[in-house]
């Protein structure tokens, strides 16, 4: 139990004092005034009146994104990726992510090795390998290359599918093999080597194929996508949620509103990219993209927030720029106020991945993803932003990874 305690609610912006948090197998059982709460047998961590918060969600990670070279990537073991993405998952826990979701490259056996307890890390919603056309932001070949090795040992973040049939059965394969949403690439991106940010990619027919296979699985397909053009033809698809959308407009805006779609916006990366993105291995010609899309990244944010889309906390974030992951929240609240960029890590993110009441909340019933800070979040988001300094415990369904509350 946690007592003591001042309780963040993230959907009203609140904060409530003198609360305990009571924790039973991996679960919140309990939460109101101290002085109500029987603690039981349990063991009382007293909090000293700190901030107990909901584990952050991140809704745009690359787990096995351990270099910005996703085209060398492929050519490691899959052993030695593994134990890279070990390393990434513990970092998003020490930063008090306590759930991640990944948009390609993930498979089944990461997210089992974290819920089984034997890597330390966020729990992970993932998509497996990312669909792609020939010569589209998921085809890591340079033109030069013909040969395509879609080996499903190979660590490969993607899987290149054209024409109906095939991206039918690419998507049924991430489907077969876990999938929590499908991912195609809706324009060009900046980690590929062929392809133009403004280009749109995939045919409506192929889209509305893997909309269709999504849909009869009981899941949803996100989208990457940079301008208005592959923004809006993805929505028209039926696509339920947009990664980036940098360059959209106000007629996106509109098709947002309509179908009710998420937006993922991941200003993060651009920021680190263009920092240091050659440090950490981003060929040149993939680095120079990255300007085509970092200033309109916050503008895109800001038509967003004013239509209030729900938006939510994603980073994509490559190699060593990981550990930037907390950046985001400064970024974004140079155009939102604090509470909505929680809401964006915490509530709405947990609608996108269809779990809330389960994680994004501290309340009965959820899963006890709990994190204590020093001083209150709504008033200085900036606190969550120094994790060695400001945060003194970081639970993950139930499990203790860090606890300064001696
Ligand atoms: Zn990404």
């Amino acid at each position: 139990m946690l007592g003591n305690a001042a309780v963040l609610d993230p959907e009203t912006g609140s904060l409530t004092e003198g609360q305990a948090v009571v924790v039973e197998d991996g679960r919140i059982v309990e939460v109101g005034p101290a002085s109500l709460v029987r603690a039981g047998e349990a063991t009382v961590l007293d909090v000293k009146g700190g901030t107990v918060m909901p584990g952050l969600i991140d809704a745009h990670v690359h787990v096995y994104a351990a270099t910005a070279d996703l085209g060398a990537l492929e050519e490691w073991a899959p052993s030695y990726l593994t134990a890279r993405a070990a390393g990434i998952l513990r970092g998003m826990l020490d930063r008090g992510f306590t759930t991640v979701r990944d948009v390609a490259g993930a498979d089944y056996g990461i997210a089992a090795a974290v819920s089984e307890g034997l890597l330390a890390g966020p729990r992970v919603i993932f998509g497996g390998r990312a669909l792609s056309q020939t010569g589209g932001h998921g085809d890591s070949r340079g033109p030069g290359r013909a040969l395509l090795d879609q080996h499903p040992c190979a660590p490969a973040l993607t899987v290149v599918a054209d024409g109906v049939p095939e991206v039918r059965r690419a998507a049924r394969e991430q489907l077969r093999r876990g999938a929590h949403h499908v991912k195609v690439m809706l324009s060009g991106g900046i980690a590929s080597p062929t392809d133009r940010i403004d280009s749109t990619q995939y045919s409506m027919e192929e889209l509305r194929a893997v909309v269709e296979e999504a849909r009869a699985a009981g899941r949803y397909v996100t989208g990457h996508a940079y301008t208005a053009a592959a923004v809006n033809r993805g929505l028209e698809a039926g696509v339920g949620c947009i990664e980036h959308g940098n360059l959209m407009d106000g007629s996106s805006v509109e098709l947002f509103r309509r179908t009710g779609a998420f937006y993922v916006p991941t200003l993060a990366t651009y920021a680190a990219l263009a920092d240091e993105g050659l440090a950490h291995g981003m060929p040149a010609a993939q680095h120079a993209k990255v300007f085509e899309v970092l200033d309109a990244g916050l503008g895109a944010l800001e038509l967003a927030a004013r239509a209030g889309l729900p938006i939510v906390y994603g980073t994509d974030l490559l190699g060593g720029m990981h550990r930037r992951q907390l950046t985001e929240l400064t970024i974004r609240s140079e155009v939102q106020p604090a509470a909505d960029v929680l809401r964006s890590a915490t509530t709405v993110a947990a609608r996108l991945l269809g779990l809330q009441g389960q994680v994004g909340v501290v309340a009965p019933g959820a899963l006890a993803d709990l994190l204590v800070v020093d001083g209150n979040p709504l008033e200085r988001l900036g606190l969550l932003t120094d994790p060695a300094r400001n945060l003194r415990l970081v639970m993950a369904a139930g499990r203790l990874h860090r606890n300064e509350l001696a």
